[in-house]
C-alpha cells in the first residue's frame, strides 16, 4: 500500500532502498521502538506460549502502512524461534495456493499474510478450520461421489495484517487469539528510529537534524528511514560537512517538497481539493478520490489516517471537513460562510 503512494510521490524507492529497508528492520522485540502496550502484551503471550512449548496464537495486526506491522511479524518468528513465510492477501488467488503453503509449515512456523483484509471469500473459507483446528477440508471428486477429506497440519501461527480491520468478516476475526492496533509514533520514538538506522548505514547525524526529519516523517518508522536515506543521498553529493546537520536536512526536505509540517504534495493536493473545490466540505471520499484521479483505497488507507490523526481533517456522517489548521497551514483566509465549518 505504502508503495501505491511512493508512486504518487516525487521519489520513488530503489533497488538499492528496497535492501536497505531489510537492513533497517528491527530483528528482535527489544530491537523494536514503542507501541509500548502492545509491545508488554506481545512479551508476556510470548514467554507464557514458550513456556509451554506450544506456538503463539494467532495474531491480527491493524493500522496504516509503514507503522511496523511486517517487521512484528518477523519478529514473532524470531523470538519463537520459528521461521516465517510470507504472503499477502491478493497474492494467494485460490484455495490451491493456500493448500500449497499451509501443508509446506513446520511445526510453530509463522504464516505472515499482508493485506489480510483482500482474501477472497473462497480462500478465507479455508483458512477457517486450519486456524481453528490445524486442519484442511479436501473435496476430492464431484457431484454424488464428492468425498471430503481432512488433513491435518502442523500447529503454525498465522500473524495477518491489516490497515482496515473493518473490512475483516466477523467468522475470520474472531479466529484471532490476540488483537493489536498499531498508531502514529511520537517525534521521540521517531528520532530514536533515526539515530538507530543512521548508525547503521554509518552516518554521521546531529541531534537536531534527526528530530527535524522525525518531525517531518508523517508519525510513521517506514516514512523515517526513507526520508533519512535521501538527506544520506543529498549529505554525500553535496559533500557538505563532517556531519549531517539541521541546514542539510531542512535543503534536502525543501527539495523533496515535504513541508515543515512533514506533509508532501499527495496531502497537500488532497487538502487543497477539498478547500477549494468543495469549499472545505464535507466530501464523500469517492467523489474526492475521482476530482484526484486517485483510488479510493490510497486515499482512505495512505493519505488521510495521518491528515485526521494530525488534525487537518475531520470525519463527519457527511463526508470529509476541513479544519481550521489547514487553512492555518496554507495561510489562507477563511470566508464568513465557511466560518461555520468549525
Ligand atoms: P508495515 O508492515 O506496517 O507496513 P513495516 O514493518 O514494513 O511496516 O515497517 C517499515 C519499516 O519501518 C521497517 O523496515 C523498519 O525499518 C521500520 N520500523 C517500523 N516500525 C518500527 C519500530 N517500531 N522500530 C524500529 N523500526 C521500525
Amino acid at each position: 500500500m505504502e508503495e501505491k503512494r511512493q508512486k504518487l510521490i516525487v521519489n520513488q524507492e530503489t533497488e538499492e532502498d528496497v535492501v536497505l529497508n531489510i537492513s533497517l528492520r528491527p530483528q528482535k522485540l527489544t530491537e523494536f521502538v514503542g507501541q509500548k502496550e502492545l509491545v508488554d502484551n506481545l512479551k508476556v503471550a510470548l514467554q507464557a506460549a514458550k513456556q509451554r512449548k506450544e506456538p503463539l496464537e494467532h495474531v491480527l495486526l491493524s493500522g496504516p502502512p509503514g507503522l511496523g506491522k511486517t517487521s512484528l511479524a518477523h519478529i514473532i518468528a524470531h523470538e519463537m524461534d520459528t521461521k516465517i513465510t510470507a504472503t499477502s492477501g491478493p497474492a494467494i488467488e485460490r484455495a490451491g495456493d493456500l493448500i500449497g503453503i499451509l501443508t509446506n509449515l513446520e511445526q510453530g512456523d509463522v504464516l505472515f499474510i499482508d493485506e489480510i483484509h483482500r482474501l477472497s471469500k473462497v480462500v478465507e473459507e479455508f483458512l477457517y478450520p486450519a486456524m481453528e483446528s490445524f486442519q484442511i477440508d479436501f473435496v476430492i471428486d464431484k457431484g454424488p461421489y464428492a468425498k471430503t477429506i481432512k488433513f491435518n497440519l502442523k500447529p503454525f501461527t498465522l500473524v495477518g495484517a491489516t490497515t482496515r480491520s473493518g473490512l475483516l468478516t466477523a467468522p475470520l476475526r474472531e479466529r484471532f487469539g490476540m488483537f493489536y492496533h498499531l498508531d502514529f509514533y511520537p517525534t521521540e520514538e521517531l528520532s530514536k528510529i533515526i539515530n538507530h538506522s543512521a548508525k547503521i548505514l554509518s552516518l554521521e547525524i546531529d541531534n537536531d537534524a534527526a528530530d527535524e526529519i522525525a518531525r517531518r516523517s508523517r508519525g510513521t518508522p517506514r516514512i523515517a528511514n526513507r526520508l533519512l536515506r535521501r538527506v544520506r543521498d543529498y549529505f554525500q553529493v553535496k559533500k557538505s560537512g563532517p556531519k549531517v546537520n539541521k541546514e542539510i536536512v531542512d535543503a534536502a526536505l525543501d527539495n523533496l517538497r515535504i513541508d515543515k509540517a512533514g506533509l508532501d504534495e499527495v496531502d497537500r493536493r488532497v487538502l487543497k481539493t477539498i478547500i477549494e473545490t468543495y469549499e472545505g466540505g464535507p466530501v464523500g471520499v469517492e467523489a474526492l478520490a475521482a476530482t484526484l484521479n486517485e483510488e479510493v483505497d490510497t486515499i482512505v488507507d495512505c493519505v488521510e489516517p495521518y491528515l485526521l490523526k494530525a488534525g487537518y481533517i475531520k470525519r463527519t456522517s457527511r463526508g470529509r471537513q476541513i479544519t481550521k489548521l489547514a487553512f492555518e497551514h496554507f495561510g489562507l483566509p477563511i470566508k464568513a460562510e465557511q466560518k461555520e465549518l468549525f
